[in-house]
């Protein structure tokens, strides 16, 4: 992707080609102009097109250049706030729609990989949230009883099972949610882009958005080599926006994540090492993460960006936790690292704006952006289509607030991860 080993890493190595589109090189008018091409924007575009509006999506890199073709590609269900926490935060009808859309959102993106058959090295047998401690174990017993309460298909497994499904003895306990599972997050992405193509979306990549400016009953979209005038605008650029909403920025910090991946194990080493293929992440407060692509390669992620001192420190740090985590590993050898930004909100909870009148946006996924990003681009279309009204929409409209010190906070997750990482053992 744009020549950046580390950018993409892995995913741009293994994944599809992404449809052909090229930069908007003349100016046209649309139903819709969706700008960014990542799980919102794209969602957003297929439902809008099988709708039967003409939809011109304008992304300023390539299909999947932001969040959505550098994440771990755990398709969770719910967020990072506890279940029962939703609606206090949110309101009662807020917190419940919430809870209700986000909890079923993974069976909807696997749906969608189906119905448009998107090769995605999807995986469907849930995720592990690992326990650390006590403090850990604590909290996992508390999330699976209030996902229980609600009806949902989690199961605390204790140090045993966790060993048998992760492989590693380094937990006390697991949270199996058997809604969650595992994509090749750039090649959803970029099946979203076929898909949203196929239904007769346009797709202009190379395209970034310089300014909007109303026209008519409507709004005209300047990017280098031309323009999109239409009634609605939908903004999907989230932790990778840039002008001319840099409103949606501000109110988001960024937290570098990395992953680095093996080769692919032996099998002998794959029957020991999750031999369900569940992605997995734990409870510590520099969270790591692991899971397997479909080749077998581990793949270890954590807080840190991959330049300057950061790389070598957390490169050291993989290679010991690997270690540590499974010792039967023995040598390891590294085939690809890569990193991206996460966009993280005050509350821990997205946001909906309406930036302008019908100009609207959901944004601020917390580092849970796939599910939530492709029924969160599903729900925008359905506003626009006059299925929602803003009334009925998930979570309130707000305005977007600028969060206090956010470049102080942001050197403080880079620096504070590396040294971390140097003294962690694990
Ligand atoms: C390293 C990492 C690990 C993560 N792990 C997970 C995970 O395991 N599970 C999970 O659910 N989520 C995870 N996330 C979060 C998830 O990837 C994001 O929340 C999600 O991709 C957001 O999708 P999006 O479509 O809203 O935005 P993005 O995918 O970021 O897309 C926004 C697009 O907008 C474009 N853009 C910006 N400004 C303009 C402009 N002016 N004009 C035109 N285009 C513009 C950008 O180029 C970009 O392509 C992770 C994120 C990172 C970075």
């Amino acid at each position: 992707m744009l020549n950046d080993p580390r950018s993409h890493g892995l995913w741009e190595r293994t994944a599809p080609p992404a449809p052909a589109t090229g930069p908007l090189g003349s100016d046209m008018d649309a139903d819709v102009a969706v700008v960014g091409a990542g799980f919102t924007g794209l969602s957003a575009a297929l439902h809008l097109a099988e709708a039967g509006l003409r939809v011109a999506v304008l992304e300023a890199a390539e299909i999947g250049f932001g969040g959505s073709g550098r994440n771990v590609g755990l398709v969770n269900a719910g967020m990072w706030v506890m279940p029962d926490d939703l609606p206090g935060v949110l309101g009662e009808v807020h917190g419940e729609r919430l809870l209700d859309l986000l909890g079923d959102a993974p069976r909807q993106v696997f749906e969608l990989i189906e119905r448009h058959r998107i090769a995605c090295e999807s995986e469907r047998s849930g995720t592990l949230h690992c326990g650390v401690g006590r403090k850990g174990a604590e909290e996992l017993a508390e999330r699976a009883r209030q996902w229980r309460e609600r009806g949902a298909p989690v199961e605390l497994l204790d140090a045993v099972e966790a060993r048998r499904l992760t492989g590693s003895p380094a937990y006390s306990c697991a949270l199996l949610d058997r809604r969650a599972g595992t994509v090749q997050p750039l090649a959803y992405v970029r099946g979203l882009g076929h898909a949203a193509m196929a239904a007769g979306a346009e797709v202009f990549t190379q395209s970034p958005v310089t300014g909007i400016t109303s026209a008519g009953a409507g709004w005209r979209l300047a990017t280098p080599g031309g323009s999109v005038t239409a009634e609605w605008v939908v903004v999907a650029t989230n932790a990778y926006t840039r002008t001319p909403w840099p409103q949606i920025r501000e109110e988001i910090v960024h937290l570098p994540y990395f992953n680095i991946a093996t080769r692919p194990l032996s099998s002998n080493l794959a029957r020991s090492i999750l031999p369900e293929r569940q992605g997995c992440w734990d409870t510590k407060e520099v969270l790591s993460s692991f899971r397997l692509d479909r080749a077998g390669r581990l793949i270890i992620g954590s807080v840190g960006a991959l330049d300057g001192t950061g790389r070598s420190i957390h490169r050291r740090w993989a290679r010991r936790s690997l270690k540590r985590l499974f010792p039967q590993l023995g040598e390891i050898e590294f085939e690809a690292e890569w990193y991206g930004q996460i966009g993280m909100t005050a509350d821990s909870l997205p946001k909906f704006h309406r930036l302008d009148e019908k100009v609207v946006s959901f944004s601020g996924y917390n580092g849970r952006g796939i599910a939530p990003g492709t029924v969160f681009g599903r729900t925008l279309a359905r506003h626009v289509l006059g299925e929602l009204t803003e009334d009925d929409l998930p979570l309130p409209v707000t305005v977007p607030e600028p969060q206090r010190l956010r470049r102080l906070r942001e050197g403080y997750y880079r620096l504070g991860s590396q040294i971390a990482h140097l003294s962690s053992r694990i």
